[in-house]
């Protein structure tokens, strides 16, 4: 990591405060680390492999959103997928995601899925992911990379305007074309209305992070904000 430069941003309001502590917790180091495919050449040389309850390092980063992922359901264990994503979220990360990697990436990036007959199927994080987003953002887009593995490319270009980049590629046709920026801001907003063992401000960011997938992400407007 020697290559990578960051800054950590306020760690009570990006919530690494509260789930640092949380994942520091060998037995759910190991099921998160098995289950996710980590292996230690990707997480090591900086990426915190040897710092793993350091909440300024990736890899306790990382490990937040998942606990986030795992944890935040009333009823976590209860994971069919007849429930709300609140619930059947994680279960989906873990079928679709088995190999994650981290990178400096361009200093932006958040995240990549790789997927295809001879491409090495695995997800990257970048240092956008682990020092702009804030753990219920970082689960997003969990949610949102494992939608792409699971075979959903984006389908159009993001609307005049877009923080995302206005004309570019890499947006969802609509809504209702089920793709990743729908799973993730469909996530954030059971988060919101529903999230355990979080605080009423990182409920809020999550509103405000789903209400900004919403304008920005899609073609078509879906028509409807979270209020
Ligand atoms: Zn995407």
């Amino acid at each position: 990591m020697a290559t990578c430069t960051y800054t950590v941003p306020n760690k009570d309001i990006s919530g690494d405060n509260l789930y640092g502590p949380r994942v520091c917790w060998q037995a759910f180091i190991d099921w998160a680390w098995n289950a996710h495919g980590f292996r230690k050449n990707y997480w090591d040389d900086g990426f915190g492999y040897y710092d793993v309850c350091d909440n300024n390092k990736p890899l306790c980063r990382t490990l937040s959103a998942l606990w986030l992922l795992n944890y935040s359901a009333e009823d976590y264990w209860n994971e069919q997928w007849s429930n709300n994503i609140l619930h059947w979220g994680r279960r989906y990360v873990r079928q679709q995601i088995d190999d994650l990697r981290s990178k400096c990436g361009d200093g932006s990036a958040i995240a990549a899925a790789f997927r295809g007959l001879f491409v090495d199927d695995r997800v990257e994080l970048y240092m956008g992911f682990f020092y702009s987003k804030d753990v219920p953002g970082r689960a997003e887009t969990f949610i949102h990379e494992s939608r792409h593995m699971g075979g959903k490319s984006h389908n159009a270009n993001f609307p005049t305007g877009s923080v995302f980049g206005g004309g570019g590629s890499g947006a969802d046709s609509t809504w209702s074309f089920n793709g990743a920026w729908m799973y993730g801001a469909l996530y954030l907003w059971w988060f919101y209305a529903d999230g355990r063992r979080t605080t009423n401000a990182l409920k809020q960011s999550a509103r405000q992070r789903a209400n900004l997938v919403i304008d920005n992400a899609f073609a078509t407007h879906p028509g409807f904000n979270i209020a």
